[in-house]
């Protein structure tokens, strides 16, 4: 098992890494000051279903529990169930030293460290995350939900007190969802670790290389890219911008297709594309990171969107100004900016790479 200490200004929290590591859960709960009175595990049916009585193991005859499942599905991070989580955590008697269990993915990670982060005025949680995709949301303490006006429009910055993550929880997880995380692993190495890069492209060339050390490798890696930018900038002001790569045009494909039909991650890395071939010198890496991804099963960037769409998409996202559209480019691997784009050239270029 590996452990990483998150280092932000509000805290500082270890993440345990690896085969069993819930195993570690009993002794962590136990650490806490003050003692937790009971403990809350949130979760979805499907994680729930399949990891719900493991956890509960390594809280029997220790910790008194309550457990609650919702739906899967990031539709599921609404008001509704948030509130009634709350109103679940107010009839089970949770109280000020009471303790929230996010056991899932991002979605749940996200919604239970909102009510975490407001039940009570806050109360403590711990992160369990069961996806690859969630080695970037369990880092960083944003939660929250979403509003029909758009995604995580309502939330806290909420760091937990340690992130559980047993990657034996992994093994059931659905290839679209493997893709889905292995492409934010991608985005973490291309922004800030060449060397880590060259180690994925060398070691990971089916989806099934990502477990054992290399989903080790993969998960720690990410994680200590994450906080090393994250704890330079925990609140969004600078250099937290250059995680964001990929993400302008991956947030308005996600937009466009309704959020069915694809991922997050894969989304994530049809942009990812288009940023390497804005920029002349990084051409050659999009060209190949392009094959890689379809030898592992990527779905090639759909036709049918209309580049007018994506493009007002992109002008309304949360990081662009105005009429100008920043893009974070890399100028190699390892060395991102960002280049802010009229909308009207950057329309030029995505219907040449859309073609
Ligand atoms: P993320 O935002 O991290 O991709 P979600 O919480 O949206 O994750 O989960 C994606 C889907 O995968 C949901 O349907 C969820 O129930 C399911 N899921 C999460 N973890 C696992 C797992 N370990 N095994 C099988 N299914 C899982
Ligand atoms: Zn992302």
């Amino acid at each position: 098992m590996k452990q990483i200490n998150i280092t932000t200004p509000s805290k500082n929290y270890p993440v345990y890494v690896g085969e069993q590591a819930i195993t570690k859960l009993g002794e962590v709960l136990q650490s806490l000051t003050p003692a937790p009175k009971n403990v809350l595990i949130i979760t979805d049916h499907n994680v729930g279903e399949l990891y719900l009585k493991d956890v509960q193991a390594e809280l029997d005859q220790k910790f008194s529990y309550e457990s609650f499942q919702i739906k899967p599905g990031d539709s599921q991070k609404s008001f509704e169930n948030y509130y009634a989580c709350q109103s679940f955590a107010l009839e089970k008697g949770l109280d000020r030293t009471s303790v929230i269990l996010a056991l899932g993915g991002g979605m749940i990670g996200d919604i239970a460290g909102f009510v975490a982060g407001t039940y009570m005025r806050g109360i403590r949680f711990i992160q369990i995350p069961t996806t690859i995709l969630a080695h970037d949301s369990a880092v960083g303490g944003k939660t929250g939900i979403n509003h029909p006006e758009g995604k995580n429009m309502i939330g806290v910055f909420h760091q937990p007190e340690a992130v559980i993550y047993s990657t034996d929880f992994l093994s059931t997880l659905p290839e679209n969802e493997i893709r889905s995380g292995f492409a934010e692993v991608i985005k973490h190495a291309l922004i800030a670790d060449p060397s880590f890069y060259e180690y994925l492209r060398k070691n990971i060339t089916t989806l099934n290389d990502l477990k054992d050390e290399h989903l080790l490798n993969c998960l720690t890696r990410g994680i200590e890219i994450k906080n090393e930018v994250v704890s330079q900038d925990e609140r969004e002001k600078g250099i937290r911008a250059f995680l964001n790569f990929g993400h302008t045009l991956g947030h308005a494909i996600e937009g466009e297709l309704r959020y069915k039909d694809i991922t997050h991650g894969e989304a994530v890395a049809h942009g990812m594309l288009f940023a390497l071939s804005l920029k002349e010198e990084t051409i050659q890496l999009g060209k190949n990171l392009k094959r890689w991804l379809h030898d592992l099963g990527y779905p090639t960037t759909p036709k049918n969107l209309s580049v007018s769409s994506l493009i007002n998409r992109m002008k309304k996202d949360k990081k662009a100004a105005g009429r100008t559209i920043n893009m974070v480019l890399l100028e190699q691997t390892g060395h991102p900016y960002i280049a802010p784009y009229q909308a009207i050239d950057l329309e030029e270029k995505l219907t040449e790479f859309l073609k």
